[in-house]
């Protein structure tokens, strides 16, 4: 992958390395909590944000702390410039995307942390991996989990860990369209916990498409794509599929109890967006997926 016409994005807060600990219980989410969270929504994407509002509303628990904040602007190490420049890429893309609809493209916030992190959304552990809390438009990423992509998931290079961050922007995409609060509220009144995953896996393979929008265009205009990378982003869509991760965690298949999709949807959605840069193409909602 080739990212030397970015600059590292400003748009980072950098908390690695902060004090900040989950409390064990009382207020806001506990430590156990976020545990269940990430073992049942155990992968890139994982949708804490239907899974911590959820899990939330349960508790009753409405009142958020503010975050510490972390130090603003692009980082100076290499992996944080990476996932810095991954996200000026994306800024870029889709600035001019919604330029071309006639819409202005906010762009959303990256957090980098270590271990656990407060957001607007609630607190969560690395465990949950990476996710876009939409009430303060910011995505949340410990830079362990690339590597938890090359050994755990076997999933390495640099494309596949920028899928991760695309498939991030996508909600954040999503979310400035105004899909995601709708489909959110329809997981709220989904009549059935089957119905409520199938919203999700719809709205997972959408910010998959994205991500494949973004590469499509990231490459048109930068040359971003080397050989190999392709074959690195799907490997990685491949890995995060529920099926396989299903497979690999309790050794049998629910597929009513999918969040994300399988891995086949994943890879088919991704290639989608990336073979025709098309925003319209990542209609997840209609007919069958
Ligand atoms: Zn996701």
């Amino acid at each position: 992958m080739r990212l030397d016409d970015f600059r590292p994005s400003s748009n980072v807060e950098d908390r690695r390395g902060g004090g900040f600990q989950i409390p064990g219980g009382g207020g806001g989410l506990g430590i156990g909590t976020i545990i269940i969270v990430g073992l049942v929504g155990w992968a890139l994407g994982i949708n804490p944000v239907t899974l911590l509002s959820g899990l939330e509303a349960i508790q009753g628990s409405g009142s958020q702390q503010s975050a510490p904040a972390g130090k603003m602007g692009a980082p100076d190490d290499q992996l944080g410039q990476f996932a810095a420049k991954v996200l000026a890429s994306t800024e870029q893309v889709w600035t001019d995307i919604f330029r071309g609809q006639g819409k202005t493209y906010q762009d959303p916030k990256m957090v980098l942390f270590t271990g656990q992190v407060r957001s607007a959304c609630g607190d969560a552990s690395a465990a949950v991996g990476p996710f876009y809390c939409p009430t303060d438009q910011k995505v949340y990423l410990d830079l362990s989990f690339f590597n938890d992509l090359a050994t755990r998931f076997k999933a390495p290079g640099d494309f596949a860990s920028a899928y991760v961050i695309a498939h991030e922007v996508g909600h954040h995409v999503q979310n400035l369209t105004g899909i995601l609060p709708k489909l959110q509220q329809a997981q709220r009144q989904a009549a059935t916990k089957r119905e409520a995953n199938g919203i999700s896996v719809r709205s997972e393979l959408m910010a998959d498409c994205l991500a494949g929008v973004w590469a499509y265009h990231a490459n048109e205009r930068y040359r971003i794509l080397e050989p190999g990378d392709i074959e690195e982003g799907m490997k990685a869509a491949a890995a995060v599929g529920d099926d396989r991760l299903q497979r690999q965690a309790q050794g049998t298949v629910v597929p009513d109890s999918f969040t994300h999709g399988s891995s086949q949807q994943r890879v088919n959605w991704f290639m989608r967006g990336l073979k025709t840069g098309a925003m319209q193409q990542c209609n997840t909602l209609q007919g069958a997926i």
